[in-house]
């Protein structure tokens, strides 16, 4: 036994080493990707329940790499994060959807909203409306086109320094949604605080209110919530029919989910756009 233990420490001790290793070169990886070209943004089309049009997209982070494939964000955020690289790529994903907007628009495309996810490390910098605004002012888009999407582990930051960053964006004109939401930490009273324009309800709660008593009483409970703060409702992660209707009658908003659109790229868009004319 005492053999076999040693063996599967320096397994162990081996595959950590193995697993930091491929950490580093995947940083280094990603250290070029941006100037490289390999990064690239899908969006999701985030429908009207009430219309059926797509009313805005989220845009949503992918990385192309010749050897490795396509890499997820769950993997590329948490390790931009670790390093420097969380701000030139956070800058990036908002300058490129910001354009992109401005690019349907001046198509002749009704204009929608471009919803961009801000991480809370992204939040930590002092320059983050600046930033905001230098980049809506480069690309011509109307701040009313532009939100952030905060997840709770933003909301959880320091209260002052949180409410006054966001009042900065609102300043600006852009609005605010809060993602993910019921997932996390975040108290109701710090969220009754935040400048908040929009409630996304997280994908757990979508999943079981199709058929699930104690599902659907969660999520009617968190789209009241949301619209008793006047907030607008988007469901994420819808996949069946069931799932919408229960939506409707419970007047949620806007569906963001498989049901309707996987994130595409930008020229499907485009198509949709045109269609709904
Ligand atoms: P999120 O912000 O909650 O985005 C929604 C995720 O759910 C996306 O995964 C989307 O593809 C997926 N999704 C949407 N509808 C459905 C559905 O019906 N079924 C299923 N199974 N999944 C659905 P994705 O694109 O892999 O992104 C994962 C997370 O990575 C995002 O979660 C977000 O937290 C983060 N992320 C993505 N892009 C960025 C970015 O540019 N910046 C930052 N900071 N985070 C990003
Ligand atoms: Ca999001
Ligand atoms: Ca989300
Ligand atoms: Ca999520």
């Amino acid at each position: 036994a005492k053999e076999k233990g040693r063996n599967q420490y320096l397994f162990c001790s081996t595959d950590m080493k193995g697993e930091v290793n491929r950490q580093n070169q995947l940083t280094n990886y990603l250290y070029r990707a941006l100037e490289k070209g390999e990064l690239f943004i899908n969006y999701q089309p985030q429908v009207c329940l009430n219309t059926g049009k797509v009313t805005g997209v989220e845009s949503l982070l992918r990385w192309q790499h010749p050897e490795l494939g396509l890499i997820s964000p769950a993997v590329i955020i948490p390790l931009a994060e670790k390093t420097s690289l969380i701000n030139p790529i956070g800058e990036w994903v908002l300058e490129t959807a910001c354009r992109q907007n401005k690019a349907w628009q001046d198509m002749g495309m009704e204009p929608i909203l471009m919803a961009v996810n801000i991480s809370a490390s992204q939040f930590k910098n002092p320059n983050l409306i600046s930033q905001v605004e230098g980049i809506l002012q480069r690309t011509g888009l109307k701040p009313k086109y532009l939100e952030v999407e905060i997840t709770e582990s933003t909301a959880i930051l320091e209260l002052n320094e949180i409410i006054c960053k966001l009042k900065g964006l609102k300043e600006i004109g852009v609005s605010i949604a809060i993602d993910d939401f019921g997932t996390e930490y975040s108290s109701l009273g710090r969220l009754k605080m935040l400048p908040l324009d929009r409630l996304k309800m997280d994908k757990q709660f979508v999943d079981g209110a199709g058929h699930n008593h104690k599902d659907q009483a969660i999520a009617k409970a968190i789209i009241q919530l949301g619209k008793s703060l006047g907030l607008s409702v988007v469901a994420e992660g819808v996949e069946d029919e069931n799932q919408v209707s229960f939506l409707k009658t419970s007047h949620c908003d806007l569906i963001q989910g498989y049901y309707y659109y996987k994130p595409l790229d930008a020229a499907a868009i485009e198509e949709i756009l045109k269609q709904q004319g």
